[in-house]
């Protein structure tokens, strides 16, 4: 047979029903940050305990932190030595995005050489989940993320979609 063990929720004093501790601990563990960093803070400026780190706040966006080589940031599509973008609209990329969020239409390339070109090329940003897959299904080399561009915000979700010309020259520049 099967034993049961019932486990009764335990029962909240009144104090705790109104988050009167909850409050209090938290005020608490903030206090003890504040005061504790500020402590460090003005020894380092004077010289002393300058092995025990202090938090610091980065003061974003005027102060940027550096970002690992492998952050995978906004897209940009690659171009060919005349300018033209590398990419042949095989849409590989198109059809591995989980977000659905690539949009290419495909033209005939003026040069008997290259199959295709895009004639349009969309990425929304506002559906894209960062993952790269599409940088790895490229068989041309056509789509990074290297950009450094880490910030998506914009006012309407019009702005978030990027066009051919906007993966073409990324508005920040690309720091190495
Ligand atoms: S990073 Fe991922 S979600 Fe974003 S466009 Fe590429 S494949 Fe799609
Ligand atoms: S996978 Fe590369 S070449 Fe193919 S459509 Fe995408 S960017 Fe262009």
């Amino acid at each position: 047979m099967i034993k049961t063990k019932i486990i009764h929720q335990p029962k909240q004093t009144l104090f705790e029903r109104f988050y009167i501790s909850g409050i209090i601990q938290g005020v608490w563990i903030t206090t003890g940050h504040f005061v504790r960093n500020l402590t460090l803070h003005m020894l380092h400026r004077i010289g002393l305990f300058r092995n025990i780190p202090a938090a610091v706040t980065a003061q974003y966006p005027e102060e940027q932190k550096p970002l690992a080589l492998r952050t995978r940031t906004r897209h940009r599509l690659t171009k060919r030595e005349d300018g033209s973008p590398r990419c042949v609209a095989c849409m590989m990329c198109e059809t591995v995005c989980p977000a659905r969020c690539i949009y290419i239409v495909a033209e005939e390339h003026p040069d008997p050489n290259i199959e295709k070109r895009p004639a349009k090329f969309d990425i929304d940003l506002g559906k894209c989940v960062y993952c790269g897959f599409c940088v790895e299904a490229c068989p041309e080399d056509a789509i990074r993320m290297d950009t450094k561009i880490i910030d998506t915000a914009a006012y309407s979700r019009r702005e978030m979609m990027l066009d051919i010309n906007e993966l073409l020259n990324p508005k920040q520049p690309i720091k190495a």
